[in-house]
């Protein structure tokens, strides 16, 4: 299996070295993983209320850190990977900020809505001041927006907006066609997140219709861990491998330099 979605201490809000996920990677028997930690905000002049990225002048040492890993590692593939906040209204520093940086992939995540982090525990109380229709609405034009901007690779954890459990009163279905179609004609692939399992939620992300409905158009998919400390590298990889069979998945997508792999599993 592939756990494409680390974090490090670097960001601030995970504990633990890049070589310390590593050893659980190697315990753990996976053929690859990614390291894709919080991309620093301040490059891209958003200042959220919390520290919640790695700061402007980590970047480069990240990157370094994790080549040498790389080069190092004997019995698991190691890729640089980065999750970059989708925020619009930055998409021209990104583009630039991404044409400097040699990243394997990229995973484009939203955290935050009109500046309100909706996926910070601190800030879960607002959930009950919002109308919910309107909030999913907003979440999911947002996540259509991300795959149309053409800067990710992977969409991150993709349907977030449930982690506290708050949803709308009516079906969702409408959001998860949506989304299949949208990762379809973006050629965006997706991740199944196993971290969702550990949030109040208890569920993966994303819910298993859109792991349905996105294979029936052939869109691919990664795996991750969401891990913010060594100990939760490829949690629950067991069940995830379990579920993407029981779907119909066959392969994983591996990236290198940006370009794309299916990898059996
Ligand atoms: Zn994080
Ligand atoms: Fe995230
Ligand atoms: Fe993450
Ligand atoms: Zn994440």
């Amino acid at each position: 299996m592939i756990d494409y979605h680390l974090h490090t201490n670097r960001c601030c809000h995970a504990v633990g070295t890049p070589a310390e996920y590593l050893v659980t990677a190697e315990k753990y028997g996976l053929q690859e993983i990614g390291f894709a930690d919080h991309f620093p905000l301040g490059l891209l002049d958003y200042t959220p209320r919390v520290q919640v990225t790695m700061l402007s002048g980590e970047l480069d040492v990240y990157l370094e850190e994790i080549e040498k890993l790389k080069a190092a590692s004997r019995k698991v593939r190691v890729k640089t990977g980065i999750e970059i906040d989708y925020l619009p209204g930055t998409e021209e520093k990104l583009d630039k900020l991404l044409a400097e940086y040699n990243f394997d992939y990229v995973i484009g995540s939203i955290h935050f809505l009109d500046g309100w982090d909706f996926t910070h525990p601190v800030y879960a109380d607002t959930y009950r001041e919002r109308d919910l229709d309107a909030l999913y609405d907003t979440y999911f034009e947002l996540v259509w927006s991300a795959c149309r901007s053409g800067f990710f690779d992977i969409i991150g954890h993709i349907d977030m907006i449930k982690k506290f459990g708050y949803r709308p009163r009516g079906s969702i279905d409408h959001y998860l066609q949506e989304t299949a179609r949208v990762l379809a004609e973006t050629k965006t692939s997706f991740e199944l997140n196993t971290a969702g399992r550990d949030a109040p939620v208890g569920e993966f992300y994303p819910d298993r219709r859109l792991l349905e409905e996105a294979l029936a158009l052939g869109v691919t998919i990664t795996t991750g861990s969401d891990a913010h400390g060594p100990e939760q590298v490829g949690r629950y990889f067991l069940e995830a491998e379990k579920l993407l069979r029981e779907v119909g998945y066959r392969e994983l997508a591996s990236f290198t330099k940006r370009s794309k792999n299916l990898i059996p599993f």
